[in-house]
């Protein structure tokens, strides 16, 4: 498989012909190669948008929104392919592509093209003076980069919204998952999208997604991904003044109170501590349990736990790869440090070896500890893999202090039966986003980021359309 960039409505190589390969997890072997572009690539990717912008902007509604579905609707005629090629890229299990990844992406562009049809813009009447209404212009041409857990997924999160506020865009996926946006790209000339309204560059951070935040031509940065990363970008795009969005990082608490639905708490911890193997940044990694509860939660947890089973993620498995070897390291680091921190391991703890075609594959075992303080290494890092921590609490200021002791603040989940303390939780907790007895139950119309180091500004429904939009005031005297 050879991955190209997408510039001006073409399928390109790198200008200096370099490549890098790219890895399936499962199987821990090259399957393909993708461009390893510089500067000079994303030049003529944003030689291309500013090309493109002048007649973008001015599209109607109606075509832009034909546009947008169209290529909603590309992706969703291919859907096996998109399904595996993401499963192949990331090490997730195919029926979670099939029923998260590839649909949401789906939505995602479904929901951008809709959501540019009812942007509304205000208008306030001074007395006596004149009217004033607000602007919503498109900024110009903006980059979106994206992270490798939910490769699809979250690439048309940014690059949705972007395009339906009427910029053109230099798009970058991460160099580790870019199979599912170069087939989004091989969409875009099936079905015509015009030339240079989408440009994707492929290849590593330091060289294309630092070239992006750099030119003072891309006029707005959309990131979500690293919290280092993220810090980075930030520190340039303040530089010059940029407009920029961040989703970073999480150490997300899950807080289980002894008055909660047990079997339906323990049910969704066992997803939300686990899914795509932990690597969401919404799972929740510290769960908090109310010391009356603590033992019949720690055996049933463990119990269902030691039921998942992991292996090729073509297969029914609860659990695949994660995704990449240097990833598996990290965690498999993070689980020595657990233990020299004086933790003690529940279940798992180690790497996974499947038998057969997986063998030489990246797997962990989903991994429970127990015995750590709350202001330790462990439940202070984002791990960003199939590990959780334990960790009992007494009363409700008891949980809320612990939750709110990380550097994070991006997702919460609450359990409790009572209507009173979870409005009174939910408002003391530190993160942009709060689930009372569910998890990752997403309505795209609402606000979504982090608070502290999780992020700045909130993405999502008309926050993502304001965000890729310039406000302006126009006064008119009466
Ligand atoms: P990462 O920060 O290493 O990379 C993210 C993207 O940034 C990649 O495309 C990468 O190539 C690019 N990049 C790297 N260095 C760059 C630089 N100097 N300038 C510009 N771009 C650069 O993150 P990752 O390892 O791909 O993703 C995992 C992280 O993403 C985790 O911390 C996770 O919590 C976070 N994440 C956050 C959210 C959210 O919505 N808050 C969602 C998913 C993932």
């Amino acid at each position: 498989m050879t991955i190209k960039n997408y510039i001006n409505g073409e399928l390109r190589d790198a200008l200096s012909n370099k490549i890098i390969n790219v890895v399936n997890p499962s199987i821990g072997k090259v399957y393909g190669t993708l461009p390893d572009s510089d500067s000079q690539d994303v030049m003529l990717a944003i030689e291309a948008a500013i090309e493109a912008l002048p007649a973008w902007k001015i599209l109607s509604f109606e075509q832009r929104f034909d546009l947008l579905l169209k290529l909603a609707n590309g992706i969703e005629s291919r859907m096996n392919e998109f399904v595996e090629a993401e499963s192949m890229d990331n090490g997730k299990p195919e029926w979670l592509a099939a029923q998260s990844d590839i649909p949401r992406a789906i939505s995602n562009l479904k929901f951008f093209a809709s959501a540019q049809m009812n942007f509304p813009s205000e208008s306030h009447h001074t007395p006596n003076q004149g009217l004033n209404y607000t602007l919503r212009q498109p900024i110009g041409v903006v980059g979106c980069i994206s992270p490798w857990n939910l490769p699809l997924y979250l690439f048309t999160w940014k690059i949705a919204p972007a395009l339906a506020a009427g910029n053109t865009v230099v798009a970058k996926p991460s160099e580790i998952t870019p199979y599912t946006a170069y087939l989004l790209s091989t969409v875009c000339i099936e079905i015509g999208f015009p030339k240079g309204v989408l440009n994707i560059v492929h290849g590593l951070g330091a060289k294309v997604g630092q070239a992006i935040v750099e030119d003072k031509r891309v006029k707005a940065i959309a990131f979500t991904g690293g919290t280092v990363t993220g810090r980075a970008i930030n520190i340039e795009c303040a530089k010059q003044f940029k407009k920029v969005s961040l989703e970073l990082g999480g150490k997300n608490p899950n807080i289980i109170f002894d008055d909660c639905d047990f079997e339906d708490m323990m049910a969704t911890t066992v997803r939300s501590s686990f899914t795509n193997q932990g690597q969401i940044c919404l799972c929740g990694s510290r769960i908090f349990i109310q010391k009356t509860i603590y033992t019949q939660f720690k055996e049933e947890f463990i119990t269902r736990i030691n039921q998942l089973t992991i292996g090729d993620p073509k297969t029914n498995v609860n659990i695949g790869a994660v995704v990449s070897e240097d990833h598996m390291h990290k965690i498999l680091g993070y689980i020595e440090l657990a233990k020299e921190e004086g933790g003690t391991i529940l279940t798992g703890g180690k790497r996974y070896i499947p038998e057969g075609e997986c063998r030489d594959g990246f797997f962990i075992e989903p991994t429970v500890i127990e015995g750590l303080g709350h202001l330790c290494r462990l439940n202070q890092e984002e791990i960003f893999g199939p590990v959780v921590t334990l960790i009992p609490f007494d009363t409700e200021e008891n949980a809320i202090e612990m939750a709110n002791s990380t550097p994070y603040g991006l997702a919460c989940t609450i359990w409790t039966e009572n209507v009173k303390k979870a409005h009174r939780v939910a408002q003391s907790i530190d993160s942009g986003i709060v689930w009372v007895n569910t998890w990752m139950v997403r309505d795209l119309r609402t606000p979504f980021g982090g608070m502290k180091e999780s992020g700045i500004g909130r993405e999502g429904g008309f926050e993502a359309m304001r965000f890729f939009t310039e406000t302006k005031n126009v006064f008119i005297k009466y």
